[in-house]
């Protein structure tokens, strides 16, 4: 590709709404350009990164056996009614009418329609096990898009689907699927982690996500470095903790799900020693959304911060005294304590209550007690029981003893999902086949996702620095760029970069020529801001004396190469 006869376009300044790196880095280098609150254009450049962590992904589940189809974005309510999710979903969900006031959805995900699929093509055992993938539009109605591609409205992920005869095969095929996420994530060249994970609205009895490491993460991983345990905050609730620690095993709260039991028992909680150690408390409500119930947070926090514009709100027995957050507080929770990026130690006695039927946050509470920390928590708002360390060690691969060794937390990017359905939706959706002995049984599923576009922003959070983003190799939107000094003027400086040019795409490597005729400082900037791993400076000083510049955008040391050895250098 010659830059002159492509599309690049940077800005020197992100825009004010920008938060994060990815964000602000992927509209400057111009990959990403926003149309509407959460959905973008993507550019060319932008494009072309999606294209190949979609490319590794493809490879990577047709190698592990997963059959590519393609299902309709707009889908029937009725399939949505069948599975009970057009009740269940909430607002999340963006229903639309057709011209005859049929009711039709944009699809958050697809088992209703694979499920669909598979009832009426499935009808033996012979044509099982089976594993159907698409990589498609995802339009979910976000109550928060922010943070470019990391959270948008609508996205682009890879979801797949298997259907087994029985838990065991299901098993089989959930454990490929988890193989073949691990391949992918280390293909990417991204640093990930996969942890044992909630259900969330998707349902389902098993799960794991696979979480890339970064500060700006919306979720929190507690892990045992000792050992193979990992687990998103959502589920290593008490118990696991508790464990850890070695406090006491009783909830500092327990209630079930209405509001108003809720607003006594954190009433009650407030009169406890816990609250004398702490001096701003915020509560908050949240509307009713995907679970259909009102969420109610509450953050206690010890040590001076700052929190503007709280307001005041109203919720029974809880309107005294106390202030309620705002969207953005709320948002800032975490963040907002120090020490809590670190090992579980050192936190800040913090109170986080919260009903994940509407955040995907933790129901959980980690307290400070006399003797020093413990932590434990509460499960609100849903029908699954609490998990036991028992059934987190069912649920993590590997020997996770959580007993040993001390616990850590970090932040983290769920860029992919897996869950073990069994039977909920082939059960709904009456999705069977005949089995050997002529009885139709309902098939066991599986489904797995992966946020293609979410991963290109998750691996700036992950690889950047004050110049630039800093591409992993495998997804870089360009492998090499050549940089002529002069080549308008200098014939010697164009004969040889684009000789270089030449060679470089014969071998199949992913090359940019940058022939605008910009200064070099403006060209290198656009590129170290673009992230492409490997600059090629070609000037005729260096030409003089037989040399090429070479430079990594990683290491930023730059090194010079023989022309003679400059192919070979660079493949
Ligand atoms: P989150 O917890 O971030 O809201 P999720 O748990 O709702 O994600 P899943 O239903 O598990 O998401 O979907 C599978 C994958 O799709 C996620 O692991 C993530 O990589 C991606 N994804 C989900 N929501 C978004 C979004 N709003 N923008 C971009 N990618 C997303
Ligand atoms: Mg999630
Ligand atoms: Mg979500
Ligand atoms: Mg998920």
């Amino acid at each position: 590709m010659r830059a002159s006869k492509y599309h690049i376009n940077t800005l020197k300044e992100a825009p004010a709404e920008a938060e994060v790196a990815s964000h602000q880095l992927m509209t400057r280098a111009g990959m990403i350009r926003k149309a509407a609150g959460g959905i973008y254009t993507y550019m060319p450049l932008g494009l072309k990164v999606l294209r190949k962590i979609e490319n590794i992904v493809r490879q990577e589940m047709n190698s592990a056996g997963a059959i590519e189809l393609l299902m309709p974005v707009v889908q029937p309510a009725e399939l949505w009614v069948e599975s009970g999710r057009w009740e269940q979903y909430g607002a999340e969900l963006l229903r639309i009418k057709d011209r005859h006031q049929r009711d039709f959805v944009l699809q958050p995900t697809s088992e209703e329609v694979i499920t669909d699929i598979a009832r009426n093509e499935i009808h033996s055992w012979r044509q099982l096990p089976v594993n159907f993938y698409h990589i498609q539009t995802k339009f979910r109605d976000e109550r928060r898009p922010r943070f470019g591609l990391m959270r948008g409205r609508e996205f682009t992920m890879k979801d797949a689907y298997s259907f087994d005869r029985n838990e065991e095969a299901a098993q089989a095929s959930y454990d490929a699927m988890f193989a073949a996420y691990m391949n992918i994530f280390q293909r990417l060249g991204l640093e990930f982690r996969a942890v044992a994970a909630d259900t969330g609205s998707i349902g389902g009895s098993r799960s794991h996500e696979f979480q890339v490491i970064a500060d700006t993460g919306e979720d929190l991983i507690v892990y045992n470095p000792d050992s193979q345990y990992a687990a998103n905050i959502e589920l290593a609730q008490a118990p696991c903790l508790i464990a850890q620690r070695g406090a006491p095993a009783e909830p500092l709260v327990k209630t079930p799900t209405p509001d108003a039991q809720k607003c006594e028992a954190v009433a009650e909680l407030l009169q406890r020693p816990l609250a004398d150690t702490v001096k701003s408390i915020v509560l908050a409500t949240e509307p009713a959304e995907e679970g259909g119930q009102a969420a109610l947070w509450l953050l206690l926090l010890r040590g001076d911060h700052e929190l503007n514009e709280v307001k005041v709100g109203k919720l029974r027995g809880l309107d005294q005294g106390y202030r309620f957050a705002t969207d953005d507080e709320i948002m800032r929770g975490f963040g907002c304590v120090p020490g809590y990026l670190g090992p579980i130690a050192p936190l800040e006695p913090i109170v986080i209550i919260a009903d994940t039927t509407v955040a995907n946050m933790s129901d959980f509470i980690c307290g400070a007690n006399t003797e020093g920390f413990h932590y434990t928590g509460v499960n609100w708002g849903r029908d699954l029981p609490e998990p036991q360390v028992a059934d987190l060690r069912n649920v993590v691969a590997g020997d996770p003893d959580p007993q040993g060794g001390q616990l850590a937390i970090q932040r983290g990017i769920e860029v992919g999902h897996v869950f073990f359905l069994g039977d909920k939706y082939s059960k709904a959706l009456q999705a069977t086949f005949l089995e050997t002995d002529g009885k139709p049984a309902l098939m066991q599923m599986g489904c797995y996702g992966i946020g293609i576009s979410r991963i290109a922003a998750a691996a700036i959070e992950q690889n950047h620095d004050d110049k630039g983003i800093i591409w992993p190799k495998a997804i870089a939107p360009f492998q090499a760029v050549i940089c002529p000094m002069g080549f308008y003027k200098s014939e010697t400086v164009r004969n040889a970069a684009e000789s270089l040019y030449r060679q470089l795409q014969e071998q199949g490597v992913d090359v940019m020529l940058d022939d605008r005729d910009t200064r070099p400082g403006v060209m290198f900037a656009d590129w170290e801001l673009i992230g492409v791993p490997l600059r090629i400076t070609v000037g005729d000083r260096g030409l003089k004396e037989g040399m090429i510049e070479f430079q990594q955008r990683r290491a930023g040391e730059s090194a010079n190469i023989p022309v003679e050895q400059a192919l070979s250098h660079a493949l």
